[in-house]
């Protein structure tokens, strides 16, 4: 890849949204993880610009006091996410094939789960029984350690994915 891949800053209440693009392996900050403020519009608007985040918001008011402050923000207006994806592939050409990159709770990265982890997870319930004995491939997060797999849910996120870039493909 030549262009630096694009990272995101999401306005409250477009979790799903969050999600997805983490899913795509974006990074994408999320406004509920910052400290509260008083004057939470000027500080997305200072983060986006000094850490070079793309703000997506629900609120015109705000995506247009960051165009004219000079950050990079697109307004969505659907809330259905499947549209504001739509929306943002459309407009920044986003690869929407999902991978295990990127924790979707907390951004961070994943790696392959290690012994150490295997012998940790077979200790909780988070993961199924018989995916630890599968030698089913299970990735953690380096940060908040959530296990991730390629479950039935997995396959329920690439139909997903194929449907939004297709629709979008039909649309131009
Ligand atoms: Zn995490």
């Amino acid at each position: 890849m030549n262009h630096p891949a694009h990272q995101f800053l999401v306005d409250r209440m477009l979790g799903r949204l969050i999600a997805w693009l983490r899913i795509f392996g974006y990074d994408t900050k999320s406004a509920l993880d910052l400290e509260p403020s008083s004057d939470e519009d000027t500080r997305l608007i200072d983060i986006a610009k000094n850490e070079r985040r793309i703000l997506v918001s629900r609120d015109r008011a705000l995506i247009d006091r960051a165009k004219k402050a000079g950050a990079d923000a697109i307004l969505v207006g659907s809330d259905d996410v499947r549209d504001q994806l739509e929306k943002l592939i459309e407009r920044y050409r986003l690869d929407a094939d999902p991978n295990m990159t990127r924790c979707t709770v907390c951004n961070a990265t994943l790696r392959e789960a290690t012994k150490a982890d295997l012998e940790k997870l077979k200790k909780s319930s988070e993961v199924p029984e018989h995916l630890l004995n599968d030698k089913e491939t299970l990735w953690v997060c380096e940060k908040c350690g959530k296990a991730y797999w390629r479950g039935s849910h997995w396959r329920n996120i690439l139909k997903t994915a194929e449907e939004v870039k297709n629709s979008h493909k039909q649309a131009e």
